[in-house]
């Protein structure tokens, strides 16, 4: 399968994957650009099962391990979803009017954006939590996936586009830059936010480490992030299409580090994450999560 960001054909096994009913998920690594992405990518059949109600109701990448469940999280968002509003889009976008969200889940972003007087817009692939959106705030959004769905009566409306934690779940996510970039009004901005596990100092570490061992790594959770980034391959994806990109990297403080991931690497995590942490703070690198601003060129005669 060719690099989905740069078209390379050759790519790295890396020492990683994921098993699912019984068939393996091997990470890859293009050897040119350094995307990394599951090898075979879940088909659209598979991906239906995964996202099925029990994507939100348990299980969540293992929210349920700490006694969590995805609507008492995203509840509990809501101040930190007005801030990143006001601080964050608004401050590059003062004119923004009208806010699209892909990925919508059960709405708890749009419900703040539309409070925050922006008209409001989105698709989310799962049936249960667009149902949820609808009883919880009164929310219409469009039940469909992203990759494939009609967007031509949304098609140029949008101040801002805005997909958190979206772009590690695509089949190709190329292709989903190309339909943001069809959703937006020249000038518009688009915001992506990404985890960055293969970002962190932890795991770039241990990837080397692995392969000369001759070890492989079997992740707990199933197959759901199909594409992992780093700050320079998430830019380059945005660069193809919009201008002004920047890429924000945090890092979460190791006292914060959840135990989603269990007992031992827990530990070694935290040891790690108190290095990572200042790292990330002073140089803008190896974060566990990334944010990415972008604009659409204004000019509509641009090639
Ligand atoms: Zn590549």
């Amino acid at each position: 399968m060719p690099c989905n960001l740069c078209h390379h054909t050759v790519a790295e096994t890396l020492p990683f994957h994921y098993l699912w009913r019984g068939k393996r998920f091997e990470g890859q690594r293009c050897t040119c650009c350094g995307l990394i992405w599951l090898d075979p990518l879940p088909t659209e059949a598979e991906l239906a099962t995964l996202y099925d109600e029990d994507y939100f109701a348990d299980g969540l990448h293992g929210l349920d391990r700490i006694g969590s469940d995805y609507e008492k999280w995203a509840d509990s968002t809501r101040d930190s979803a007005r801030t990143f509003l006001r601080r964050e889009i608004r401050s590059r976008h003062p004119a923004a009017r009208a806010l699209y969200e892909i990925g919508a889940a059960m709405g708890h972003f749009l419900a703040a954006a539309r409070e925050d007087g922006f008209t409001t817009g989105g698709i989310e692939i799962s049936a249960t939590a667009v149902e949820k959106a609808r009883q919880k705030f009164g929310l219409k959004i469009q039940c469909g996936n992203i990759e494939i769905a009609d967007l031509a009566t949304a098609a140029g409306s949008w101040d801002v586009v805005y997909a958190g934690d979206v772009f590690e779940h695509l089949r190709d996510p190329s292709g989903v830059i190309a339909r943001i970039d069809t959703l937006l009004a020249p000038g518009g901005l688009v915001v992506i936010r990404v985890p960055g596990t293969f970002n962190l100092l932890a795991t770039r570490l241990a990837v080397p480490l692995l392969k000369l061992a001759g070890r492989e790594k079997q992740l707990p959770d199933n197959p759901y992030h199909l594409y992992e980034y780093t700050g320079t391959t998430i830019r380059r994806m945005l660069e193809r299409r919009f201008e002004h990109v920047e890429v924000i990297q945090q890092a979460t403080p190791p006292q914060r580090l959840s135990r989603k991931t269990g007992s031992l690497d827990y530990w070694v995590k935290i040891m790690l994450q108190a290095v990572n942490y200042p790292l990330t703070s002073v140089t803008n690198r190896f974060g566990d999560r990334m944010t990415v601003y972008a604009r659409k060129p204004s000019d509509p005669d641009r090639t």
